[in-house]
């Protein structure tokens, strides 16, 4: 009887203290959209296995976001590398990647400096999300568990570059795989959000604004607007039955929580968020 009456108490603790509660008072916390580059696509039909897109060309936006948490900073995602300032877009390759401006000096705007991050939460394993990562080497990485995995594969999968995450990969630095759903300063105000289907363990990221609301930044559970309708799966996709349940898990979220619903990569979302280096609060 004893024993019932323990168990029956751990679950009721275990209801009474969901990863998604809300948080009961609003913590302090703060957010900026930064430039991370832009993606010019030759042929936009490599979003659609159901032959969408077909003879379109598209440039696609990369952003980064930084979270003040009290007195934490978080990265989400570390955008195009460094490498590719000035760099002019290659008219003949699929994806045409371009720089104008690196994230340290976007955080020297606002008097951050990179080892201030704490944590590097990373959307997934792909070039134009980790390029500046090692920038932030003093910062605890936060990626989806199979993402991580996928960065030792060989050979390595499609837009996987291991590169600028050689600090957490050697073991130099802090590295913390996420598995499910993670509230990562535990009180329900930044989530990262199992969104699996681009790559096995993509994530994206809801952050509770004291004054904004909720926020949902996509990474790239889609790429573009019209993606929500056609329900383009792209054609390098790990897996297409996850994509589309990652797609509607986002949607619902979005809705059931009124958050302004973010994809990362399209140039319209920007101005969803106050232009840096103002930002959201
Ligand atoms: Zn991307």
């Amino acid at each position: 009887m004893k024993r019932i009456a323990t168990a029956l108490l751990a679950l009721t603790a275990a209801f009474a203290a969901p990863v998604h509660a809300a948080p009961n008072q609003t913590p302090d916390v703060e957010l900026w959209r930064l430039d991370c580059g832009q993606i010019t696509v030759r042929d936009l039909s490599v979003f659609s296995d159901t032959f969408a897109y077909a003879g379109l060309t598209r440039i696609l936006t990369d952003s980064c976001y930084l979270i003040r948490h009290g007195q934490d900073y978080m990265l989400w995602d570390s955008g195009l590398p460094a490498g590719l300032l000035g760099a002019k877009v290659d008219p003949s390759a699929m994806f045409g990647p371009t720089l104008k401006v690196d994230l340290p000096t976007q955080l020297a705007q606002i008097g951050v400096k990179p080892d201030q991050i704490r944590y590097l939460g990373l959307s997934h394993n792909h070039f134009d999300h980790t390029g500046q990562a090692a920038t932030f080497a003093k910062a605890t990485l936060l990626i989806g568990a199979a993402d991580l995995a996928a960065l030792k594969h060989e050979p390595l999968p499609f837009a996987v570059d291991p590169a600028p995450l050689r600090p957490w990969l050697d073991g130099k630095a802090k590295t913390d795989p996420v598995t499910g759903d993670r509230d990562v300063f535990g009180d329900g105000s930044v989530v990262m959000l199992a969104a699996p289907g681009h790559t096995p363990g993509e994530t994206a990221l809801l952050v509770r604004l004291p004054r904004t609301g909720a926020v949902l930044l996509s990474g790239d559970v889609v790429h573009f607007a019209e993606q929500w309708e056609k329900h383009g799966v792209p054609t390098f996709n790990a897996d297409r039955a996850d994509t589309l349940a990652s797609m509607a898990r986002l949607q619902a979220v979005a809705a059931e929580l009124k958050a302004t619903l973010i994809i990362q990569h399209e140039p319209a979302d920007i101005a969803k968020l106050p232009a840096f280096p103002k930002s959201a609060r």
